[in-house]
């Protein structure tokens, strides 16, 4: 598909009584249409901070200090998301754009019926519509997500939490948005659960169509949900490729570790097995290659120079061991990038 959503070297900086931390550096992704991208890392990586970024929802102090959104429409020129007035926000906002956050509970209005929040947000967009249509529409996009169609008429806590995680990605879908961005959607429910869940957004991608950036810990989770992986560490993509390479072949060492700790990946990130240490604090961040305190496969210059991000082929790496300066690999190597 063509692309849908660009990024340009997006910057988010968190402002501090001791000065700004980075932590999203010079993000660059592009989403295509139909496509489902998948962001993972560590707490800590960055990756809730560019999805608010991405959807203009951070607030201080986090700011975004560079870069560039560029949101494709079905027809008509690329808007440009960072600059854009805030009453046009609001209309691209669930219309083009819908976001799911982590907790379903922070997105729901705890004192509103369900049924009366939805229609709220297809009021709001579909000017005119006819209460009759609107409980209509409630109770397909309920029972789309497998929820029944009467619970329209429950508060959120009458609801259980698989129900309402459901409800709010049934809420999303509301305005057939052709971009869906996704932050840990499922881990407020059980493994059961989440795998009911993701099933159904696939289903549910497969008929609507509509593109996903889906953020997670979880690596195993994206290999089966996702078409590419981003691969996050200290605020930056450190390795971008297909699922299928991520999953057979990740070339970045912290992408391996992530790959490797797999069996283990429901637990939180924190308690990695493939991988020894902590993430970097990024009001101090280490020199040279953020990653190489913890990488066990750090050559002599890793503390010292920086890697760049780097197409190789059909994926993107930012490590020594793949951008031709390893003195020490036997030849022949991919030494002309
Ligand atoms: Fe490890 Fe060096 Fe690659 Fe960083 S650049 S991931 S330290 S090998
Ligand atoms: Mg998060």
């Amino acid at each position: 598909g063509r692309p849908i959503l660009d990024v340009f070297g997006l910057t988010v900086d968190y402002l501090t009584e001791r000065g700004p931390v980075r932590s999203v550096n010079e993000i660059d992704l592009t989403l295509h249409e139909r496509e489902i991208v998948g962001v993972a890392g560590e707490s800590g990586s960055g990756k809730s901070t560019l999805i608010t970024a991405l959807t203009r929802l951070q607030r201080p102090p986090a700011v975004t200090v560079g870069g560039s959104i560029s949101y494709h429409p079905a027809a008509g020129d690329p808007v440009e998301l960072t600059t854009l007035p805030d009453a046009a926000l609001r209309r691209l906002r669930w219309n083009e754009i819908a976001i799911v956050l982590q907790s379903a509970m922070d997105c729901l209005n705890p004192v509103m019926r369900l049924g009366d929040q939805f229609a709220d947000a297809l009021a709001e967009h579909h000017r005119g519509i006819s209460r009759k249509a609107v409980k209509q529409r409630i109770g397909e996009l309920l029972e789309m997500v497998g929820v029944p169609a009467n619970r329209a008429r429950s508060y959120p806590h009458e609801l259980s939490g698989g129900m309402r995680q459901r409800s709010l990605i049934a809420l999303a879908l509301a305005c057939e948005p052709r971009i869906v961005v996704m932050d840990e959607p499922t881990t407020a429910v059980d493994v059961v659960m989440q795998r009911q869940i993701l099933a159904q957004l696939l289903s549910l991608q497969d008929q609507l169509g509509f593109a996903v950036v889906f953020v997670t810990h979880d690596l195993s989770l994206l290999v089966q949900l996702a078409d590419r992986i981003a691969i996050m560490y200290a605020g930056r993509i450190v390795e971008e490729a297909s699922a299928a390479q991520i999953y057979t072949d990740p070339l970045h060492p912290y992408a391996r570790g992530l790959r490797d700790a797999f069996p283990s990946l429901h637990a939180p990130l924190t308690e990695l097995s493939g991988i020894a240490g902590s993430p970097p604090d990024l009001r101090n961040p280490p020199s040279g290659c953020p990653f190489h305190p913890r990488c066990p496969q750090r050559l002599e210059h890793c503390a010292s120079q920086p890697p760049e991000l780097l197409t190789i082929g059909d994926r993107r790496v930012s490590c020594h061991l793949h951008d031709g300066t390893d003195q020490s690999a036997s030849q022949p190597s991919r030494s002309t990038v």
